[in-house]
């Protein structure tokens, strides 16, 4: 009958939950393994301005590099790291990491570069991201001027006052804001005109169908004329093709990353990528 169906249902509905669980609990124990084993690494992405189209900085983007499954996408740790509170450890070492990195560049003779790195909203709003900040500054001796944090829209639309409040302090020591994955929130002029913030970044699902989207032109358009009126600088995420970096050329935005210039590099191959530059540059002066 309906009943013994609705139970057999709900056994069913019971084990997979039970099984989910479990996957999530066993990936969260090896995530913690993999940062006491020094198995994550970052990842750098140049971020060219567009009117020199010279690398100005990456994004730097954590990856976890498991010995039997190999990389593991930052879409399927991040997620189990920020429910279960490894977002604290985790979030720390990358600010730690990318100031460590970024610092050891500049010792090499590197020209400066402008490191951004992703907070997540849990780690925006339940540790503490200034005093951390602060910490790994000051442990490197990297400068607060060429590092950016990037915190979503929806961070910023949870607890404003407090979210406000934590970006004052980033500002006071000298830190960029970025405002990650704009466009997909829900966060009115009014309300950003409240956060100390320095740099939109258009969601990549925004530049995706350029040009054949009219809608989504629309809109990259509108933020990039946003975002100057508001004295920010804009980025373009997501850029795999000449035509829609033309587009954002001739809109005026500042700045994009994406697959046109280069996938995510590990550090190494980064260095290299500004040497290339270099060396094309000297060989264009003659
Ligand atoms: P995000 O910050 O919006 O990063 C952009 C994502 O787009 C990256 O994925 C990047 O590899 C990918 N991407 C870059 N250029 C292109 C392109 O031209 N085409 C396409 N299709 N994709 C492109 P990734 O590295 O897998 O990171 C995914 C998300 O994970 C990030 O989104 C960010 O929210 C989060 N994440 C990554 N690293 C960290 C981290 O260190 N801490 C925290 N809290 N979150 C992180
Ligand atoms: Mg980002
Ligand atoms: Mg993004
Ligand atoms: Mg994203």
């Amino acid at each position: 009958g309906a009943k013994a169906r609705g139970r057999g249902a709900w056994c069913f509905f019971h084990e997979a939950m039970t099984q989910a669980a479990r996957e999530r609990l066993e990936l969260e124990s090896r995530l913690r393994l993999a940062l006491a084993q020094g198995h994550l690494q970052m990842y750098y992405q140049p971020q060219i301005d567009i009117a020199t189209g010279r690398i100005q900085g990456a994004e730097a983007l954590v990856r976890w590099n498991d010995p039997q499954e190999g990389l593991i996408s930052p879409a399927r740790f991040i997620p189990v790291a920020e429910t279960s509170g490894v977002i604290g450890p985790l979030g720390e070492w990358v600010v730690r990491e990318v100031c460590r990195q970024g610092q050891q560049w500049r010792e090499a003779g590197l020209p400066p570069l402008n490191l951004a790195l992703n907070v997540s909203p849990r780690q925006f709003h339940l540790t503490d991201l200034a005093g951390c900040t602060a910490a790994a500054l000051q442990a490197s001796g990297f400068p607060a001027a060429l590092l950016e944090l990037e915190i979503t829209e929806s961070a910023l639309a949870e607890r404003t006052e407090e979210a406000r409040q934590v970006l004052v302090r980033l500002r006071e020591l000298g830190v960029r804001i970025a405002v990650d994955d704009f466009g997909t929130g829900y966060s009115s002029l009014a309300q950003l005109k409240r956060f100390p913030i320095d740099v939109l970044k258009i969601d990549q699902g925004f530049i995706r169908d350029i040009p054949q989207s009219e809608d989504d032109m629309a809109i990259s358009a509108a933020i990039i004329a946003m975002g100057h009126s508001m004295g920010l600088s804009v980025l373009a995420e997501g850029v795999e093709t000449e035509g829609q970096l033309a587009f954002l050329r001739e809109r005026g935005c500042d700045s994009y990353q994406g697959y046109l210039c280069s996938r995510p590099v590990p550090a190494d191959e980064f260095v290299a990528l500004l040497r290339a530059q270099a060396e094309s540059a000297a060989t264009e002066q003659g």
